[in-house]
């Protein structure tokens, strides 16, 4: 049952005086629930809970946190139908969607348990004594990587599971030993709490501090700014839009002390499309972008928000294909009025720029909340002296910039501001003479694809979600996938501390036969 009600460490609350209620994009109506909004009573709540929870799971081994994550996971999946029912309603993605992306959120918690219960990603690192050692003994010295904290986790509207409630960033911050509060989205604050419920089920089942995850309701944005203020908090996962990744970023740096916000931001994921597979085949790219750019309404941070070509003839052809195509597109729904009313906004803006030209544009009648596509092209000359061209249009919009030759094409990716991708379409072996271009993607954006599409984010150890600003405010870290659970953590040392005293990851009999650097060489042997 939903209760509209907050999860306060383990206990469902609500004391605030505010309510609101989500939507139904699809049936264009509200839903049923009323949920009440958390009250600055019930930060702090969550807050002390929160620091109390850290003492004692900070330090449980991997192998009980790994329990956890995978009740979690076990617990979810125990919802059933209700869940993607709730789901859809608050989102109006379809019930396929509704099941990739549970599978996606239980894939990303068991990844999590295995790495954790493997245990190599402390990075034990032991450098023993050598106390006869001229002019100076050395000491002994031992570091891993210990948690930071309770961390706040911000979700996307468009992720109501894998970047929200218990997405990539709560497992990330679990694993790694940190207590986690989360600032539901408004948009689908009832599918948050169920998916809370599981969480404060799987904690009770396995046996976690109360506190080890708390989930606050509210429509605005003073609860989050509560709660990176609060002088518990120490860290942040967030994910959504650039400006609201910087004012939280912005909030945190003026803490009296200061804290690490991970924020995972919008992109335009520039696609570039060299001469020859231009020429030899247009059309082919053209189909492919066209579902590529409407893939999910448009509402994915990957989506080719960018095409760059070299004028030509193929680059023509291109344009003129990718215009018949989505046109084709039956228009779908976006997850909130909002939301349709922002990209409705955003795309009037970018059409009004001087010389730009909308090739094609979905025009007849379509439902409520539904976005018409849109395709629009420009001179690289007016591109690179418009600064509202570089900027994300969250929905199925792309513009293809016609550069006039190479070197203005390199010119164009180099001004770009940091992204999540870039994408090279080549031919045969076009791509080995266009190492400037290669050269100047790769240092604009966080994972570059060869002759895809940047839409479909992998969950494995090798990817990276991430990338310069504002793709991300840190692109030292991932966002996706177990690596991330290295923004959570901060390394730690121990110098000449007794061994029966130390965390078993840095015991000389090595108990948990992980892979250490000992004395600079990779071992699993005992000391
Ligand atoms: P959003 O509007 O930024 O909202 C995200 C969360 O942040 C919401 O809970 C929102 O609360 C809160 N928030 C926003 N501004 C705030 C502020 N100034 N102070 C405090 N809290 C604030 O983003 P969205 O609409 O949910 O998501 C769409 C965006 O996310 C797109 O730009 C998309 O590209 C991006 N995205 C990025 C990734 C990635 O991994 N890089 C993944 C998915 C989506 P309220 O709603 O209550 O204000």
């Amino acid at each position: 049952m939903i209760t509209g009600k907050n999860y306060i460490g383990n206990q469902l609350s609500a004391n605030g005086n505010k309510t609101f209620k989500t939507f139904n994009p699809l049936l264009n109506i509200e839903n049923q629930w009323e949920i009440t909004e958390a009250s600055t009573n019930e930060v702090d709540e969550a807050a002390a809970l929160a620091t109390q929870a850290f003492k004692t799971y900070s330090k449980l081994s991997g192998a009980k946190k790994a329990t956890f994550l995978r009740a979690i996971a076990d617990e979810i999946e125990a919802l059933g139908d209700e869940l993607l029912q709730v789901y859809s309603s608050e989102s109006g993605l379809p019930n396929g969607r509704a099941i990739g992306e549970r599978g996606r959120t239980l894939g990303q918690l068991r990844a999590f348990a295995n790495h954790i219960e493997e245990g190599n990603w402390v990075d034990a690192s032991i450098d023993t004594a050598q106390p006869e050692r001229k002019p100076m003994p050395k000491v002994d010295l031992r570091k891993m990587n210990v948690a930071l904290g309770p961390v706040v986790v911000f979700g996307a509207s468009n992720f109501p599971f894998a970047f929200s409630t218990a997405g990539g960033d709560t497992a990330a911050a679990l694993a790694a030993g940190c207590p986690v509060i989360i600032k539901s989205h408004p948009m689908h604050a009832a599918t948050g709490e169920m998916v809370s419920g599981a969480v404060i089920r799987a904690a009770e089942k396995t046996g976690m501090p109360n506190g080890v995850f708390s989930n606050l309701n509210s429509s605005g944005i003073e609860v989050g700014q509560q709660l990176v203020e609060h002088p518990n908090v120490k860290a942040v996962g967030f994910t959504g839009s650039i400006r609201g990744g910087r004012a939280l970023y912005d909030l945190a740096a003026k803490r009296e002390e200061p804290i690490p916000v991970f924020a995972e931001m919008g992109s335009i994921n520039p696609v570039v499309i060299l001469p020859q597979a231009l020429r030899n085949r247009a059309d082919a790219i053209a189909k492919t972008y066209s579902g590529s750019i409407t893939l999910g309404t448009g509402q994915f941070c990957t989506n080719p928000g960018l095409i760059l070509g070299v004028k030509s003839e193929g680059l023509s052809k291109f344009v003129q294909t990718l215009a018949e195509e989505i046109v084709k597109v039956e228009p779908s729904c976006m997850l909130h009025p909002n939301i349709a009313g922002a990209y409705e906004f955003n795309k009037a803006n970018a059409i009004s720029q001087n010389g730009l030209e909308v090739l094609a544009n979905y025009e007849a009648e379509v439902k409520p909340n539904h976005a018409r596509q849109v395709v629009t092209t420009v001179e690289g000359d007016t591109f690179l002296n418009n600064p509202t061209l570089h900027h994300e249009v969250f929905g199925p919009f792309s513009l293809v910039v016609q550069c006039k030759d190479e070197a203005q094409l390199e010119e164009i990716i180099f001004n770009l501001e940091g992204q999540l991708t870039g994408t090279i379409i080549s031919d045969d072996n076009e791509i080995e003479s266009s190492s400037n271009i290669v050269s100047a993607l790769q240092n604009r954006v966080g994972r570059i694809i060869f002759n895809g599409v940047p839409t479909g984010v992998e969950v494995c150890p090798s990817m990276l979600h991430g990338g310069p600003y504002p793709a991300s405010t840190d692109s030292r870290f991932t966002a996706v996938g177990v690596d991330s659970i290295k923004r959570f953590v901060r390394p730690f040392s121990f110098q000449d501390w007794p061994n029966q005293l130390l965390p078993d990851e840095l015991k000389n009999e090595n108990p948990l036969g992980i892979l250490r650097n000992v004395n600079g060489k990779l071992s699993n042997e005992t000391i």
